[in-house]
């Protein structure tokens, strides 16, 4: 059975033949359907199940069946979280399956859906899908930083992180500041890694957006690159590698998420968590940090290093964790349904009793911000940095 890393990318012919044997081994049993967290938002229908998405496109592939407007919008309403996949018990490499069918879409001039059109609109026009001008890019920036031109690391922000959420990021770059070790930055100069585009069938656009970023690697002379998004770095862990291959340009770079780099420091004794932080958290595995990137262990090893500090899990964590709701396109094409999902997994975190939810995505953190904010939940929010860099000395 092919994995996601060993599949050719979206749009190559040899993709559809390689899901096409996928799907005919699927053994219906259902356990896709009871893990989506976005099943539940269909009616109860089991059209709206992965399953349901499975047995449609084996027929399609066969050319038994056609791409009917419901089915372009049920194959959207998938956030790419993995769950299914986690848990298929024929191995279906089911994320990649979902986005090959949404590539299919656009190519046949069927989809995206509206809200994505106007994603690859703002990327094209400003290298972003917020629509930020590029010169925003670095107000996270604080007076302490020290970015150089060129370094073994170079920060790659993300646009979630520089745009919207920039805490952790900002939090990420202080920790290495303080302990002098030198990073490049280009800011101004990043283009989105082309995750939402990838993930709504826009590959077109989405190799542009790579190509251009490739280049930027390759000029900075980047050994390292270490973003504190969980989607920035699956796509860059995943995905470029293949675009590297399909552009014909290098891409040697080791990515790192920001929560690998502080475990190093950790295990180095570089950092040395010793100021008490006197509160009892949960922790939210991002779904592309998590299940994509397999780094459940990481942050827990953070927290417990963290003097002071407790963790609770919820009733979901690590593997089985429930996701956040806004990946995939969803939050911006279903925006009520990504925030009910949202308001789920809060509800979850809230039922343990802990003062505080901690997430490593900025992406993640906007939803539960949002969450949090429409709900009145009791409880607070935080990236793992924050707590962190709240445990380091001066
Ligand atoms: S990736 Fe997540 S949202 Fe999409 S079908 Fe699978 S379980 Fe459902
Ligand atoms: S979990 Fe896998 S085998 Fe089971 S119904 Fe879903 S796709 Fe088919």
């Amino acid at each position: 059975m092919p994995t996601h890393a060993s599949l050719p990318i979206a749009g190559d012919p040899g993709l559809t033949r390689a899901l096409a044997q996928a799907v005919a081994t699927c053994a219906r049993c259902g356990f896709c359907k009871v893990s989506c967290p976005t099943f539940p938002f269909g009616g109860g229908y089991e059209t709206f199940s992965p399953r349901a998405k499975v047995y449609f496109l084996r027929d399609y592939f066969a050319g038994r069946d056609v791409l009917s407007p419901q089915w372009v919008d049920r194959l959207y309403r998938c956030t790419t979280c993995e769950r299914c996949q986690a848990v298929c018990q024929t191995a279906i490499p089911l994320v990649a399956l979902w986005e090959a069918a949404r590539a299919d879409i656009v190519a046949k001039g069927l989809g995206p859906m509206p809200a994505h059109k106007k994603l690859r609109a703002l990327a094209e026009a400003h290298g972003n899908p917020y629509g930020e001008p590029a010169v925003k890019q670095s107000q996270w920036l604080l007076p302490e930083h020290r970015p150089v031109k060129t370094a073994d690391i170079l920060i790659f922000g993300g646009c979630t992180a520089s745009y919207r959420m920039p805490s952790m990021l900002q939090t990420g770059v202080t920790i290495l500041t303080r302990l002098g070790i030198a990073y490049a930055y280009a800011g101004g100069l990043e283009h989105c890694c082309a995750s939402p585009l990838l993930r709504t069938g826009q590959i077109d656009v989405a190799g542009e957006l790579i190509g251009r970023n490739l280049d930027l690697f390759a000029r900075a002379k980047a050994r390292t690159i270490v973003t504190p998004c969980g989607g920035c770095s699956k796509t860059l862990k995943h995905d470029y590698p293949l675009w590297a291959d399909k552009l014909g340009k290098p891409f040697d770079a080791r990515v790192r998420h920001f929560c690998e780099v502080y475990v190093d420091l950790l295990r180095q004794g570089r950092i040395k968590p010793s100021i008490p932080v006197e509160k009892t958290v949960t922790f939210h595995d991002p779904c592309h940090l998590g299940r994509s990137q397999g780094l459940f262990d990481e942050p827990r090893e953070l927290l417990a290093a963290i003097p002071g500090l407790t963790l609770v899990e919820m009733a979901r964590h690590r593997e089985t964790s429930r996701c956040c709701g806004a990946g995939g396109g969803v939050k911006a094409n279903y925006p009520q349904m990504a925030a009910a999902i949202a308001k789920d997994r809060l509800e979850e975190a809230v039922a343990t009793g802990a003062d505080m939810l901690v997430t490593m995505c900025p992406f993640c953190q906007g939803s539960f911000s949002q969450a949090i904010a429409e709900t009145g939940a009791g409880i607070g929010l935080s990236g793992l940095e924050e707590l962190l860099l709240a445990a380091l000395p001066q």
